[in-house]
């Protein structure tokens, strides 16, 4: 597998997503006194990759960790790090209850059954970990809840909580001199304990608090570092359909000819065609 690095400002080293096992973003943020880490990692094999380049390049090894959610490709790296780690109390919560949990085939198949995983989160696991499979679920050192800010010396970092349909326990993290806002996963959809789903109001207000930073770059966990700008044109379309889900509800024909209208387009691409559906499993 080839690993993608990349400094993205001037005290941001991140590794890239990679999506055969579902990899998240890793982020360290290098200030005069301290190192951050953002997300753990999905295993001791992804924080191993990225602390070995952070030993070529010569960045300070990280002092502090924290965590965007409890999503187990963010976090079951935690124990490879031996940091102290920062998360909100609702991510605590739920990796203290996994963390004395076992990982076999048939335990991943009770997490699945009682929606806590997917499907699809296992067959990752089991891709990222192989057969002989060891997880252990590491529980996160100081908990908070709101916000928190966090000093790298001449670097400070806001961590916020935002929740949002993708997981209640969503936090972002804003570089503040470097003007890059971390997203985790925040804008993506419900993705365990039924159909995927977007509830309107929540993304709106999600976008909002994303854009209400202000940031040059942002990172969305399983995407590329996008500029302000391309991010916010990226986002565009997806903002008219979740007004048009917030004014017309399940009204699937309305939302669909009404969005068309907007975008001038015949037919819709097939990613926004999905996200009408999310849109739908989630209207009220
Ligand atoms: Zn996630």
């Amino acid at each position: 597998m080839e690993h993608r690095f990349e400094q993205l400002s001037p005290h941001i080293l991140i590794m890239h997503a990679e999506h055969e096992t579902d990899r998240p973003v890793l982020a360290a943020i290098a200030g005069a006194d301290r190192t951050l880490l953002m997300d753990a990692g999905a295993s001791p094999a992804h924080a191993d990759c990225f602390r070995a380049e952070l030993d070529r390049r010569g960045v300070r090894s990280p002092d502090l960790l924290v965590l965007t959610h409890w999503h187990w490709d963010h976090s079951f790296g935690m124990n490879a790090w031996n940091v102290p780690v920062i998360a909100h109390e609702k991510t605590a919560e739920v990796l203290g209850g996994l963390s004395r949990r076992g990982w076999s085939d048939d335990e991943m198949e009770e997490l699945v059954q009682a929606g806590t995983i997917s499907l699809e989160s296992v067959q990752h696991i089991r891709l990222e970990y192989g057969e002989a499979r060891q997880i252990s679920v590491g529980k996160p050192d100081i908990l908070f809840t709101g916000s928190l800010v966090i000093d790298l010396g001449e670097v400070s970092c806001e961590l916020r909580h935002v929740g949002g349909d993708h997981s209640a326990d969503s936090c972002v993290l804003y570089v503040r001199e470097d003007k890059v806002l971390f997203l985790g996963d925040a804008l993506g959809p419900s993705v365990y304990g039924g159909p995927r789903s977007y509830s309107s109001t929540a993304f709106l207000r999600l976008l909002d608090t994303a854009y209400g930073f202000g940031a040059d770059w942002l990172v969305e966990s399983h995407g590329i570092p996008m500029s302000g700008q391309a991010f916010r044109a990226d986002l565009e379309p997806w903002e008219r359909l979740a007004r048009l889900a917030d004014a017309f509800g399940s009204d699937r024909e309305r939302v669909l000819l009404e969005l068309k209208a907007e975008l001038k387009l015949a037919e819709l691409p097939a990613d926004l065609l999905q996200g009408v559906d999310y849109f739908m499993a989630g209207a009220k």
